[in-house]
């Protein structure tokens, strides 16, 4: 340990009069640099430039990333995950009927239908709402993910429902 510090003591000592030489030698270097100087005010004023040319455009982005709730992509996901939690609600009832017991949810909810039906729409309505927060406070992707991923949670589990070997 305390080799290693004064190896790296060291090291320091004889590494800081690099940086002394290196400050001598902007004075000659400064030359070569020095008409590259006035590029960077060139690239700049053409970067300001493009600003001013490109100005629209970032004032209209916003205002077109900005979708409405219920757009196209919206209904195609919420569409998504009201099918994939109809698969769940059949797929449950497959099993319930192959005397499999459900899982996340008592076997007396998941056998009354109706019960079972509201909370898979109570889900999918859930999910939407889930969505709507994320939009209203500008986490568009987020909101996008949660029907995608709630999508692929509902239908995975159904896949796996109906792989479920029947007991005998
Ligand atoms: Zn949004």
């Amino acid at each position: 340990m305390w080799r290693a510090l004064s190896l790296a003591i060291c090291m320091a000592a004889a590494v800081s009069p690099a940086p002394a030489k290196a400050q001598q030698r902007p004075d000659d270097a400064q030359k070569p640099t020095l008409p590259e100087a006035p590029q960077p005010n060139g690239s700049a004023a053409a970067a300001e430039q493009t600003k001013t040319d490109g100005a629209p455009k970032p004032t209209v982005s916003p205002a077109r990333a900005v979708h409405r709730f219920w757009d196209r992509e919206n209904d195609w996901l919420f569409a998504g995950v009201g099918a994939g939690r109809a698969l769940d609600y059949a797929s449950t009832l497959n099993i319930r009927r192959r005397g499999i017991n459900e899982v996340f949810l008592t076997n007396a909810i998941v056998d009354n239908h109706p019960l079972f039906a509201g909370i898979e729409a109570a889900a999918t309505g859930a999910s939407i709402g889930v969505s709507y927060v994320f939009h209203r406070t500008g986490h568009h992707r987020l909101e996008r993910w949660t029907s995608l991923i709630h999508f692929g949670v509902a239908t995975g589990g159904a896949i796996r429902n109906y792989a479920l070997k029947t007991p005998h």
